[in-house]
């Protein structure tokens, strides 16, 4: 198995799209759509991914082993690609109250042969942390530790090829930001626009988080702070922070569905299009032609409808 084949990046395709604010406005909106690669391994999940997967073979392992929530795009993503290369996964979950049927996501990672550990809370916290690493990666000598997110330089360089695909120019870029992974491989593949980053979580420093991620790549301090002169942190549309939503944000991903047929996910790329929108209302974007790279994540639209107790999308 090819594992640089396992999912087809030619179904990523570029598509303008049409709303009324976007002509008031003068603006062109084009979306990258990375939601389409696959269903389960969504967009940048698969970015990620894919180079972390592809030294296997060199390094000699069999499987991977990761962190994730309750909730992860990525721990499913991982779960799914490695049934589908073959290759055992072992998933530690943040949460020691959980257990496999605890949700669908946890529920077809254990169905697509992932082995999951809960940890507690307390544990969790040390899932960057060297040491503890090592202890238990020395208990898994066939695995591949990959970290939480994908959020390494792999993951950064897989990122990069969204860029690569895209043939047109733009003035600007918008991307949703959770680890910062993905929006360091395009910030790092750009020519000459701008890239709008929309963080997710609540009071998170960006440009130290980019600047951490580059930094691991091995590229030199004054290459990183040339690149991130590049870049736009708009740190105003967390709508409470990682995986909280109001009701305007529901609202408005309706609303951008029944317009556009664009589907969002309220926890990454609902935020990062409200953003965008937002951005385009006030004028400051007036002229220009923007790429919005649709990152996936409509996996977790289903512990959303659980919590909403209705559809998103109808
Ligand atoms: C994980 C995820 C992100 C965040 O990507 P990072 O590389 O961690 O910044 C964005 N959008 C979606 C849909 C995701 O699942």
């Amino acid at each position: 198995m090819d594992i640089s084949q396992l999912f087809n990046t030619d179904l990523s395709i570029t598509q303008q799209i049409e709303h009324p604010l976007f002509n008031e406005r003068t603006v062109k909106v084009y979306v990258k759509r990375d939601d389409l690669i696959d269903p389960y391994v969504s967009g940048n999940k698969w970015r990620k991914l894919k180079y972390n997967l592809l030294q296997l073979k060199t390094l000699g392992k069999n499987g991977v082993l990761t962190f994730g929530g309750a909730y992860s795009n990525h721990l499913l993503a991982t779960a799914y690609a490695a049934n589908k290369a073959g290759v055992k996964s072992v998933g530690l979950v943040r949460g020691d109250e959980l257990n496999v049927n605890s949700n669908e996501t946890l529920s077809n990672c254990a169905d697509l042969g992932m082995e999951l550990r809960f940890l507690s809370r307390e544990e969790y916290q040390k899932r960057n942390d060297k040491d503890y690493i090592s202890a238990i990666m020395s208990e898994k000598t066939d695995l591949l530790f990959v970290p939480e997110g994908g959020a390494n330089y792999y993951g950064m360089i897989g990122c990069q090829e969204i860029i690569k695909e895209v043939d047109e120019d733009f003035d600007a870029v918008f991307v949703a930001q959770g680890t910062t992974t993905t929006s360091c491989g395009i910030l790092t593949s750009l020519k000459n626009e701008l890239l709008y980053v929309v963080p997710v979580l609540k009071g998170f420093d960006s440009v130290a988080e980019m600047k951490k991620v580059l930094l691991s790549g091995g590229m030199d301090l004054s290459y990183v702070d040339d690149v991130l002169k590049n870049c736009r942190v708009l740190s105003e549309y967390h709508f409470g922070g990682y995986g909280k939503y109001t009701d305007e944000l529901i609202e408005f991903i309706r609303d951008i569905y029944q317009t556009t047929g664009l589907k969002l996910d309220p926890i990454y790329t609902g935020k990062a299009f409200y953003a965008m929108f937002d951005q385009i209302k006030s004028g400051n974007l007036d002229g220009q032609s923007v790429l919005f790279i649709h990152t996936g994540g409509l996996q977790g639209v289903a512990g959303v409808e659980d919590k909403l107790g209705t559809k998103l999308f109808d």
